[in-house]
């Protein structure tokens, strides 16, 4: 990267990620520009951004005035807009889909967040960056901690292990998990996060993701991928190597370090305003094996990742509204695993499927997990 500055499109600026990709942005004007900024419904703080950061290119779901000099722009066009040189996939969901495709076939440098990509699309994903050169840069912590320690590496990789903090619920009684309610599941005991992610995370379908989308970032089958629970979330994942060597990463849990490194990989940058690990405080570090029993939908996950076709997609659609009933009091806790359950087993999955039928499966999935939800509660 060097001396030059690097041009930003972040799409979903106004979500948990988008809003610490900024700030990594605001911390270094000497080496990023934000050239567009794709909002959500937070058009206030949308507003705002822009006032701060005059990108060029805007878009918003929402009627938005902004001045003259500033063009609204669909997502798409943005990821592959010629100035663009970095698009940061901040969003949470399949609309992070049609955009990361737009940037990877302009060749763009992506910056990926979102999950959905990955584990809906992953061999249509990774097999049009191969073709296009186009680099994916994870900011998912787990999977930045694989990248940093297969630096210098070639191969011979034995297993990638992930950690899992367990989220709130990990020492819960599973009696009681019926019984949770939003706000005791939107507290999560080590990262700060968008609600989605954060339920993901108390019912651990984040870490089932999480292992997909690893198989498709790094090559390596699922059968050869661990999930190990470390509640300090101090050691973001590791690699074991073929001699039975283990390199992890750690830090103290913020988003922006695998979001700083993600834009200027492969350099390095020095940032004061990020915490540092003191290693005599932090006393121990302590790692658990992960209760698949109380926590199908790890299980779920990770079986729809071996079916392969469009199991995957048919998984984070359901898993998608299953966590909006939640969110809306709709639901209990346990029932966002029996959705997904119930969905994925009427599912009659396509091998090999293209793009269409992914997005078929979604809308199909869509459908079958909001009417059981109505078939069970009337
Ligand atoms: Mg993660």
């Amino acid at each position: 990267m060097g001396k030059t500055i690097a041009k930003l499109a972040v799409i979903g600026s106004t979500g948990s990620i988008g809003q610490q990709v900024l700030d990594v942005v605001r911390d270094f004007p000497e080496k990023f520009r934000i050239i567009g900024l794709a909002g959500g419904n937070n058009t206030s703080l949308l507003s705002t951004q822009i006032n701060q950061f005059q990108p060029k290119l805007v878009y918003s779901p929402n009627k938005l005035d902004f001045q003259d000099n500033i063009k609204f722009q669909p997502m798409e066009e943005m990821a592959c807009h010629p100035e663009v040189d970095i698009v940061v996939i901040a969003t949470s969901g399949k609309i992070g889909l049609a955009p990361t495709l737009a940037a990877i076939r302009a060749g763009k440098r992506i910056a990926l967040a979102n999950k959905e990509v990955l584990v809906m699309a992953g061999e249509i994903v990774t097999k049009e960056a191969k073709l296009m050169q186009a680099q994916i840069l994870p900011i998912d912590s787990e999977h930045s901690a694989i990248y940093q320690c297969l630096q210098g590496e070639n191969g011979n990789v034995a297993r990638l292990i992930l950690t899992a903090s367990g989220g709130p619920f990990y020492k819960y009684p599973p009696l009681k998990l019926a019984e949770v309610t939003v706000n005791k599941a939107l507290e999560h005991p080590t990262w700060k996060m968008g609600k989605k992610v954060t339920i993901d995370s108390a019912t651990l379908m984040n870490k089932g993701l999480e292992a997909i989308e690893a198989s498709w970032l790094f090559s390596i089958p699922l059968n050869k991928i661990e999930i190990v629970i470390h509640p300090q979330s101090i050691i973001h994942s590791l690699v074991e190597f073929a001699d039975g060597s283990l390199k992890a990463q750690l830090s103290v849990p913020d988003m922006r370090f695998p979001i700083q490194y993600a834009l200027s990989y492969p350099e390095r940058l020095t940032n004061n305003r990020l915490p540092r690990v003191n290693l005599a405080q932090l006393n121990s570090l302590t790692f658990e094996t992960i209760n698949h029993v109380m926590f199908p939908c790890l299980r779920l996950a990770l079986d729809a990742g071996k079916q392969g076709g469009t199991y995957p997609a048919v998984l984070c659609a359901a898993d998608e509204i299953a966590v909006q009933l939640f969110l809306e009091q709709r639901i209990a806790f346990p029932k966002i695993a029996e959705i997904i359950d119930k969905t994925i087993n009427l599912h009659q999955s396509v091998d090999n499927p293209n793009l269409e039928e992914i997005l078929a499966a979604d809308e199909w999935a869509r459908n079958i997990a909001l009417k059981s939800v109505t078939r069970t509660n009337l």
